[in-house]
């Protein structure tokens, strides 16, 4: 009997490693789906490799049985398990994980049979699908297996014209320099507001109509953006491909939803493909061109389990393709960046082309600095006036405002007047936030919950007061301060908030964002969520209230977010440029800073991307850090610091004595505390790896996992876990 390698979700730490060997009747196709049994369960599986039996070895070999081949639908490709081969060894996981990870998990609860009917009923379409099933109930389990595979409908492309806009000079431009070539990586720099949404249309539009299986992935970094996004390309591609178009792929879908769309482009019947970084890992009957937006968000890191990139990962996959990666930011990361640099004396130019888009679209103006230099005003001051006159007189204009305030709740902590007590969470090293709405204090951590109490639980008194400001409190701050107001039309100023607990409920940032769009609100207040690609249309004014605590943070990557946020939220105003015409003013952006001189401030002053980038690379190189230098870290989670950091102290020791590939070009830094050292009661502590060459530290990460599940089995016993995180984005 042939034996197979199977892949199933296994991870490195259960000691399965890689592929599971069992024995099949017949040999399967790589890439198939089959049901093996693991243990006492009985687990979906990939199929790997398979090869005929040995007898000379293994009669005495006891493997078990494949129990079914789910081979309704063609076998996952040759491509998709390289991806996932690259994914798994890159990222320092078990394959099987990996893989499983990839796949719907629906398809873990389906028979055989149950799979087949559901591949026909998809194939069917879903308005069919009632009556054939009534026809067919009897002959259900034996259906013959139809064609699931059937080729994307056809179309006559050309005969049906696409609305859509004439391209401006420097859309044309970006458009021929990326379309012009077969692949690539491409990284569009366009200021927000530029027009880079209607550039990737065409572009992909170009690769659709030039092939009639040809499929495109749009990635956005968060779910929130993606009705937006849907609405926009539906509405541009159901001429050619009808009303449903998209495929969507995100973790907002139930298990079905995700079965059916991945089903859907899998067997190439969705050409359009939209969603966020799990998306990446999907399996295409024929990718032929990705577009990730806002490509330098960290969003796009996941940041548990298998810590993978999805912004490296569709680089990587599309140059396995020969497929063109279209990276499209106004504030590329520091790593695309600097791999789009041109040659100098010193280095060869980098491996992506950089197209760059400066204006905006109708010559709209880009939002002006405002610095409000708060050292001028008490430090309980929470706006100063000249941020709400300005305000005001843009609410009154008929304009909307925008504040941003990156902290939710209604203040960081509670404290007692009388003893210095604080509402610290009893299972982390953080505060537990007050939340008025609710009268609770949460810790956003662990999320541990209880109510505000009435008397400081240390000594007594009733002298509590909330200690600094969150969303919640700036809401109310604001409406007290401008409700008082009569506008034009007889309303009173509308002040919304939007922000993670403002949008629990499902439907709730639909909501809320139609009401901003409708102009049933004066005032947005929020946290970085409303910073992010919303087309807002009417907001003249916007206001950041406490950017500066990321200059002063220990991890190098800060200076770099702020300014991107600070971009991203100065992209909100001003961006119809008509209506903005009929306004007197010019969009503004206003920061209440401490530090009115600091360089950042100034490179954003004027809108300076390629300025600030340069003094910060300078800065990354004389340190030596990314991308001048390739980072993993060990994490080691314990019930004691001690025994976390004993544990990191023990794997490094053991490298040391194994003498590992790679050793010495990697630079293995002392444990160290987290920065929030403590969570849900676990003390947590890491270890730096660093390498100027990302082979070695490939190499020496690779040699170092058995020596982690060694040590593990000598670690102290209130080890937790360990993990390893390739290209961490934060220190
Ligand atoms: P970006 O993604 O670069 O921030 P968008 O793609 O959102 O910018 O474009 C800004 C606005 O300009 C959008 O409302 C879009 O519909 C509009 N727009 C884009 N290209 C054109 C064009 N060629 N002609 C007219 N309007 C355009
Ligand atoms: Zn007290
Ligand atoms: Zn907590």
């Amino acid at each position: 009997m042939p034996i197979v390698a199977v892949a199933v979700d296994a991870p490195f730490h259960s000691g399965i490693g890689h592929l599971l060997s069992y024995h099949s009747e017949c040999a399967i196709a790589p890439g198939s789906l089959v049901r093996v049994p693991l243990g006492k369960r009985d687990v979906l599986g990939v199929v790997w490799s398979s090869e005929a039996d040995d007898p000379a070895h293994s009669p005495e070999r006891a493997l078990k049985d494949v129990l079914q081949v789910l081979d309704a639908s063609t076998p996952l490709s040759a491509d998709w398990r390289g991806l996932m081969e690259f994914t798994a060894r890159y990222y320092q996981r078990s394959l099987g994980e990996v893989a499983l990870m990839a796949l719907p998990s629906a398809l873990q609860d389906h028979t055989a049979t149950q799979w087949q009917q559901r591949l026909d009923k998809l194939a069917n379409g879903p308005k069919k699908s009632r009556t054939r099933k009534k026809a067919a109930s009897a002959a259900d389990t034996n259906a013959a297996p139809i064609a699931v595979d059937a080729a994307a409908p056809v179309v006559s492309l050309d005969s049906k014209p696409l609305g859509k806009p004439a391209l401006t000079a420097q859309q044309q431009q970006a458009l021929e320099a990326i379309g012009s070539q077969a692949g690539g990586v491409h990284l569009l720099h366009g200021a927000t507001g530029s027009g880079k949404t209607e550039v990737y249309l065409q572009l992909a539009e170009r690769i659709l109509a030039a092939d009639p299986q040809a499929q495109v992935l749009f990635m956005v970094p968060e779910i929130n953006l993606a009705p937006q996004w849907q609405a926009l390309i539906q509405a541009r591609f159901a001429p050619w491909f009808g009303a449903e178009c998209v495929a969507i792929m995100h973790s907002g879908l139930t298990p079905v939803q995700r079965l059916h769309e991945w089903v859907a482009v899998h067997q190439g019947r969705k050409r359009l493909v939209l969603g966020t970084r799990l998306a990446v890992l999907g399996s295409f009957a024929k990718l032929a061109m990705v577009v990730i937006d806002e490509e330098h968000d960290p969003s796009y890191k996941q940041q548990e389990g298998a810590r993978y990139n999805a912004r490296d990962l569709a680089v990587w996959r599309g140059k396995q393709l020969g497929i063109p990666v279209v990276l499209g930011s106004a504030t590329p990361s520091l790593e695309s960046w600097y791999n789009s640099r041109s040659a100098t004396a010193q280095s060869p130019a980098g491996n992506y082309q950089r197209v760059s888009m400066p204006e905006r679209i109708g010559g709209g103006a880009l939002a002006s600095l405002r610095l409000v230099d708060m050292s001028a005003y008490p430090r309980e001051t929470v706006l100063a006036p000249s941020l709400l006159k300005a305000m005001q007189e843009r609410i009154t204009a008929g304009e909307q405002c925008m504040v941003l305030l990156n902290r939710r709740g209604y203040a960081p902590v509670l404290g007692c007047g009388s003893c210095g007590w604080k509402s610290d969470c009893p299972h982390c090293s953080a505060h537990q936030v007050v939340h008025k709405s609710d009268r609770s204090l949460r810790c956003h951590h662990c999320g541990w919950s209880t109510r505000v109490p009435h008397h400081c639980p240390r000594c007594g008194s009733v002298d509590l007061a909330p200690i600094g400001r969150g969303t919640e409190q700036l809401q109310e701050l604001l409406q007290e301060q401008l409700g008082s107001l009569v506008l034009d039309d007889g309303r009173i100023p509308q002040v919304l908030r939007i922000d993670a607990d403002s949008t629990r409920l499902k439907g709730a940032l639909q909501e809320s964002l139609a009401q901003v769009h409708r102009g049933d609100v004066d005032i947005v207040v929020g946290t970085q969520m409303i910073a992010k690609g919303h087309d807002f249309r009417r907001i003249g004014l916007v206001a950041v209230v406490q950017p500066d605590g990321a200059l002063y943070s220990s991890d190098f990557r800060a200076p770099e977010r702020l300014f991107a946020l600070l971009m991203q939220a100065s992209g909100r105003a001003g961006r119809d440029a008509e209506y903005m015409q009929g306004s007197a003013s010019t969009p503004e952006l206003w920061l209440q800073t401490r530090e009115p001189q600091h360089v950042l401030y100034a490179a954003l002053a004027k809108q300076d991307y390629p300025g600030f980038a340069a003094v910060q690379l300078r800065e990354r190189e004389q340190a030596g850090m990314p991308p001048f230098c390739y980072q993993a870290l060990l994490r080691a989670d314990a019930k004691t610091q001690e025994d976390a950091q004993a544990f990191l102290r023990q794997v490094a020791q053991l490298a040391r004595a194994a003498s590992l590939p790679g050793q010495d070009w990697v630079t293995v830094y002392p444990p160290v505390p987290l920065t929030i050292q403590r969570v849900a009661n676990a003390e947590r502590a890491q270890v730096l790896l660093e390498s100027t060459s990302r082979k070695a530290l490939q190499a020496y990460l690779t040699a170092l996992q058995p020596l982690l599940h060694q040590a593990r089995a000598q670690a102290p016993k209130g080890l937790l876990r360990w993990l390893v995180d390739v290209d961490p984005m934060a220190i």
